[in-house]
Formats: structure tokens, C-alpha cells, sequence
């Protein structure tokens, strides 16, 4: 029996004991959230929002020129919306710049290389570096390997990214991807390469943040697309030495700032309790940022404009968030979790997985308030939305918030069984969103949203957390 039932069947105790007053949605508040699921059906403003942001901006990268294009973007869009409350927020950040960049197999015989810097890879020499490749086939293998084959050599990772409708497979390969650099530094290599972290086959590499272990010697970083990783696992089982030749170009360290993007419908008589949702802003270079993040960023904003044109005046404070740069460094989410630390926040919520339909619901609220999740949850319902419980977890942007105060969350799963076949590469593109299904999104997000709003009970503070010890 999942925790939503259990509460469920509180409920129904509470109810039959004429207890159930105080802990429920007025008829008023539940036919509100009746009319936001049939308007979120008429209404295409996420697409919309995502188109022009695309269009009119494009990828925009944490400190680029473009991203500053992005926040002005922003700031209109939300005003010319008739949000009440919009403001940019400064977001200090060390900016990373791609320079040009090619690998090629030099031997057994010549093949040009499908490939992509990392996020805030060093650079090589600019003649590049030219070595044997020191293959293994995940992670793990290299993180035991105490032998010197990677010493003097182009560490390549081959690791795999399992296809998976909750996207689980992302978690293994992204942390190849940021903690692999180090690795291969520790063990005396020259550069480290990674098999695109994504489950297409198309012949485009993935890029992805990186990072470097203090006091460790920082090597350059890069992913090869997954048919050229393919290539390397082959021509490793026919035994000869692969070598390789790696030029990449990259400045790191850039000051810059960016801003986070707030808008905000006040609330009446519980403003001071704020609901923080949103997206990132930023979004990688090589594409156009569509579903990472554009879609994450729409949803939210739509949701809350639904909320907005329903005329209904919300009890708590709804807060939408663009963040800055989640991709290169999550800057934008630890300014917010500073500056707000103070403020009772009733949830944070995130939007970062594409524009797939929303299949289950989830939330991290305190005991007291599960009878009003179920209730939320069984407004989710015509959605094609199920309830999850109450282990919910929420992305990263919010995730650095959420640690920071151990805030409440609602957490919506998304199908992102394509995801991973777009993702920071150059085929992030609007024409991967379909209409139909960011639709569906923002009526769900608008409904629970609302009634997160308007719920008789808070859903803070949580129980406090038990530390786990370090591992
Ligand atoms: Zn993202």
C-alpha cells in the first residue's frame, strides 16, 4: 500500500468522523481546478513560449552574449503576460567558453571522430595531443583500475546510457562524465573521452558539465557520439593499439553575470508562504535549448498564467523561477537557496526533463498534509496522471534548495523515454515537442499548483532528516 492510500484511508476515517472540515478544498477552490484542467486544454502558450524563446533567442549559454538576450526575453515575455511581479535577479557566475575542437583515429588506420567538449574542460596545447587510447568499458572498470595502462594515455570510457521511460539511466552515465576526468588525471592520462552519455544512435556527440577534483592534474575532456564510441569498443576486440589525436580549445574562468527570472502572482491572506516553480534559462550550445530547458521554463510560466487568466486569487504566493546557468554550475539555484533561505516556501517543484506527458505524481510533504495530497493527486487523475506517494524528489536546481532548507516537493514524472536522444546536443530542436503533450503538462502543473495554493494545511515543516553517514 503506497503512502497516498494510507492517507487515503486517514481521510476517509477523518471524514467519517465529520473531523474532515480543516483538512480539505472548498467546493469554490476544487471548481477551480475543474476550470484549469479545460482551459490547459485550450490553451498552446507553453509551445508557444518555447518557439519564441527559441526562435527569437536561441541557445544561450550561462554568460554568453545570448543569455543575456534570454533574460531580457524573459523579463518581457512575463510582463507582457500580466504577471504583477517581475524582477531579474543578479546571478555572479565564472562563464565557459567552447573554442574549436576535432579528434581523429590516427591508427589502426585514419577516421575522422563525431566529438564534443565537455563543460568546463581545460584546453589541450594548441597543437593538440596525440596518444594511445586506454579503453575501458565503464566507469567502474576505471575507477578500479590500479595498474599504469591509463598513464601517457586518451582514457576512453565506454559507459552506457540504459533507455528508460524515468530516464534511471542517466544517473550512472552523467556521474562517468563528471567524475571520469578526474579519475583519468589521478592515473597520469593525457585526456579522457567519454561514449556520448545518450541512448540515440545518431551520429552527433552529447556535451554535459564536467568537473575537476581539487589537487589533481586537470586533463581535456570529451564525448564521442555513441556510432563512433561503437567504432572504438571494435577496433579494441581486434587487438591492435588505437591511437587518437585530440585538439580542443576552451576558456575557462570568464566573469560574467546572469540573472535569475522571477515572476510572481502574490498571494492573499498566506502571501508570506511561497510556491517555487520553474526551469532553467540557460541552455548548451550546440542545439537550441528546446527540451533542456525551453520546455521546463513554458510549462511553468503557463501554468502559472492559466492560474493568473482564472481570475481566482491564489492564498499562498506563486513564484515562477528561470534559473541561471543550471548546466555549467547551478548557479542560478544556489543564489535563490541564499537569498530566500529565510521564507517559508510551501513547495519547490521543477520542470527539467523535455516535454513529455506527466504519468505520475509525487510529493515530500509533512504527515499532517498527506490527506491533502491525495485529494490533489485524485484531481491529477483525469489527467492520466497516477499518485506515486510521498518520497518525491525534485532536479537540481531545486534539489540545491530543497537540501538547503529541506523544503516540501512535488515532483511530476515525466515519460522521457526519448529524452536522452536529444539531450545537450545539436538536435535539442523544437520540432521534438509535441503540442499535445506540453498541454498536458501545464494542466497538470496549473491544477496541482493551485491546489497546492489553497491547501488548508501547510505542507511544511518536514521531519527532519536523518543524516546518512558519508559514503
Ligand atoms: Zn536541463
Amino acid at each position: 500500500m503506497n503512502q497516498f492510500r494510507r492517507a487515503g484511508l486517514a481521510l476517509a476515517l477523518a471524514l467519517s468522523f465529520g473531523a474532515a472540515g480543516a483538512q480539505s478544498f472548498s467546493d469554490a477552490d476544487l471548481a477551480v481546478a475543474a476550470k484549469l484542467r479545460e482551459a490547459g486544454q485550450a490553451s498552446n502558450l507553453a509551445y508557444e513560449l518555447v518557439d519564441s524563446l527559441v526562435t527569437e533567442v536561441g541557445a544561450r549559454p550561462a554568460g554568453s552574449a545570448n543569455d543575456k538576450k534570454a533574460v531580457d526575453w524573459a523579463v518581457a515575455k512575463l510582463k507582457s503576460l500580466g504577471f504583477p511581479v517581475v524582477r531579474a535577479e543578479p546571478v555572479p557566475l565564472k562563464a565557459w567558453k567552447r573554442g574549436e575542437a576535432h579528434a581523429h583515429i590516427t591508427e589502426p588506420f585514419a577516421q575522422p571522430l563525431v566529438m564534443t567538449a565537455l563543460g568546463m574542460s581545460v584546453a589541450t596545447p594548441k597543437e593538440g595531443i596525440s596518444a594511445e587510447i586506454a579503453y575501458y568499458p565503464d566507469f567502474a572498470t576505471l575507477k578500479a583500475d590500479t595498474s599504469d595502462k591509463a598513464k601517457g594515455r586518451i582514457v576512453f570510457v565506454d559507459q552506457k546510457t540504459e533507455r528508460a521511460k524515468d530516464g534511471r539511466g542517466y544517473g550512472p552515465s552523467s556521474t562517468a562524465r563528471t567524475q571520469g576526468p578526474t579519475e583519468a588525471g589521478k592515473r597520469g592520462a593525457l585526456a579522457f573521452a567519454i561514449r556520448s552519455v545518450g541512448t540515440d544512435h545518431d551520429r552527433l556527440a552529447h556535451t554535459g558539465a564536467t568537473r575537476y577534483a581539487e589537487g589533481v592534474p586537470a586533463v581535456p575532456a570529451f564525448a564521442v557520439s555513441v556510432p563512433d564510441a561503437d567504432t572504438i569498443a571494435r577496433l579494441q576486440r581486434y587487438g591492435k593499439p588505437v591511437k587518437m589525436h585530440v585538439s580542443l580549445q576552451a576558456e575557462l574562468g570568464i566573469d560574467a553575470v546572469s540573472h535569475n527570472v522571477i515572476a510572481e502572482i502574490p498571494g492573499t491572506d498566506l502571501a508570506d508562504e511561497v510556491i517555487a516553480i520553474g526551469g532553467h534559462l540557460d541552455s548548451w550550445d550546440l542545439g537550441q535549448g528546446a527540451i533542456d530547458d525551453g520546455a521546463g521554463v513554458a510549462i511553468t510560466a503557463a501554468a502559472a498564467k492559466l492560474i493568473l487568466d482564472s481570475g481566482a486569487k491564489p492564498r499562498r504566493t506563486i513564484r515562477v523561477v528561470m534559473f541561471a546557468n543550471e548546466e555549467n554550475g547551478l548557479d542560478g539555484a544556489r543564489a535563490y537557496a541564499e537569498k530566500y533561505k529565510g521564507q517559508k516556501h510551501q513547495l519547490v517543484a521543477e520542470s527539467d526533463f523535455g516535454a513529455g506527458p506527466i504519468y505520475r505524481f509525487q510529493t515530500r510533504v509533512r504527515p499532517e498534509a498527506l490527506g491533502v495530497a491525495l485529494v490533489i493527486a485524485e484531481q491529477l487523475k483525469p489527467l492520466g496522471v497516477e499518485a506515486g506517494g510521498n518520497e518525491g524528489r525534485t532536479g537540481a536546481d531545486t534539489g540545491v534548495i530543497q537540501r538547503a532548507a529541506n523544503l516540501p516537493v512535488f515532483s511530476f514524472s515525466q515519460d522521457g523515454t526519448d529524452y536522452f536522444d536529444f539531450h545537450h546536443t545539436a538536435n535539442d530542436t523544437l520540432d521534438k515537442i509535441d503540442p499535445a503533450k506540453i498541454r498536458q503538462n501545464v494542466q497538470v502543473w496549473a491544477t496541482a499548483v493551485w491546489l497546492a495554493a489553497q491547501s488548508p494545511v501547510a505542507f511544511h515543516p518536514l521531519p527532519a532528516v536523518e543524516k546518512k553517514p558519508a559514503q
